[in-house]
């Protein structure tokens, strides 16, 4: 499925066979999970995507050929590809364990292509064994859902009251995780039951609306794209307490008094992910159990898992599977 231009459907194309390089893999793609990410691109919100372009960046697959200089994975194998595809090494974010503001780094599914596909090429370097216990379907949304919810609950330190600001994919996994932590969760849902029964099903102690938290937060974590969500989540925090904003992209967040901010709240963005936040998270996982919630579609039907998206219709993450 290719992305000719922004804002107009994706295609389904014939396209030669990807053709790995040194330390590459080629790999039979078997789930692709569907990201906000990829609605954003789509939708013309992010600049400067490569196109045309093969979206995907939860890519669950197997190896069917490891080019020259591959040494981690061998035929057979099954592998996680995420967002970061490639940095470069030698930037002083690399070097300093942040390759995920590298400057010149390559995004898996944007700058290059990515998992809504039969085939794909990755660089083995940025993938990862996948953990026994979960299939394709289910393991590909811990990928980028799970990842950047991870790294920002990270954000979050040792919070004890954590607001979950939009309950889609990577919020259904966190709540799991903090739970599992022993964090006292609150889910801020839009107004459906459904989601907000979900989200108690997952360890929520309380779900609702965003004016009706019932208690201070220590931490906040905003997935939905709606800058109102971040100054709503500034004003139901504790002193010292944090507003993670977890999305690539979101609406202008409206001016707030300055009171809001006072006695050391922050507000913070997550970018990107480095391989240390995948190693960790696809480590921990398994013990908490995470258990994702999937609905999944015929890799051509693309564009209804990303519409379903775009109008909030799923519960859990959207995951795109080879016919
Ligand atoms: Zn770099
Ligand atoms: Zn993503």
């Amino acid at each position: 499925m290719i992305l000719r231009e922004a804002e107009l459907p994706l295609e389904f194309v014939d396209l030669p066979d990807p053709e790995p390089e040194s330390g590459e893999l080629l790999l039979r793609v078997r789930a692709c999970g569907v990201c906000r990410t990829d609605l954003h691109i789509v939708d013309g919100e992010l600049a400067e995507p490569k196109l045309p372009l093969v979206p995907g960046h939860q890519i669950a697959a197997e190896v069917v050929e490891a080019g020259a200089g591959s040494e981690r994975f061998a035929v057979g194998d099954r592998v996680g590809v995420p967002w970061l595809g490639w940095t470069c090494g030698e930037c002083r974010f690399c070097l300093a364990g942040r390759e995920n503001l590298c400057d010149r780094a390559e995004f898996t599914g944007y700058t290059r292509d990515g998992g809504y596909a039969e085939l794909a090429v990755a660089d083995e370097r940025y993938c990862f064994p996948l953990p026994a216990g979960y299939d394709d379907v289910h393991v590909a949304p811990l990928l980028c859902a799970g990842l950047i919810g991870y790294r920002a609950l990270r954000f979050c330190g040792e919070a004890e009251r954590l607001g979950l600001y939009g309950f889609g994919g990577s919020a259904h996994i966190v709540c799991q995780v903090a739970s599992h932590q022993g964090r006292r969760v609150f889910a801020v849902t839009r107004g459906d039951e459904e989601t907000r029964r979900f989200a108690r099903s997952l360890g929520a102690e309380w779900a609702g609306s965003a004016g009706d938290v019932p208690e201070p937060l220590d931490a906040a974590i905003v997935f939905a794209p709606v800058g109102a969500l971040v100054t709503a989540a500034l004003a139901k925090l504790d002193p010292g307490g944090s507003v993670v904003c977890a999305g690539i992209h979101m609406s202008d967040i409206p001016s707030f008094p300055y009171e809001l901010l006072w006695q050391e709240r922050s507000i913070r963005s997550v970018a990107n992910l480095t391989r240390r936040d995948g190693e960790e998270l696809l480590a921990l996982a398994p013990e908490v159990p995470v258990r994702t919630e999937v609905t999944t579609y015929p890799l051509g039907e693309a564009n209804r898992a990303l519409d379903d998206l775009r109008e909030g219709r799923l519960s859990g993450a959207a995951v795109l599977l080879q016919a």
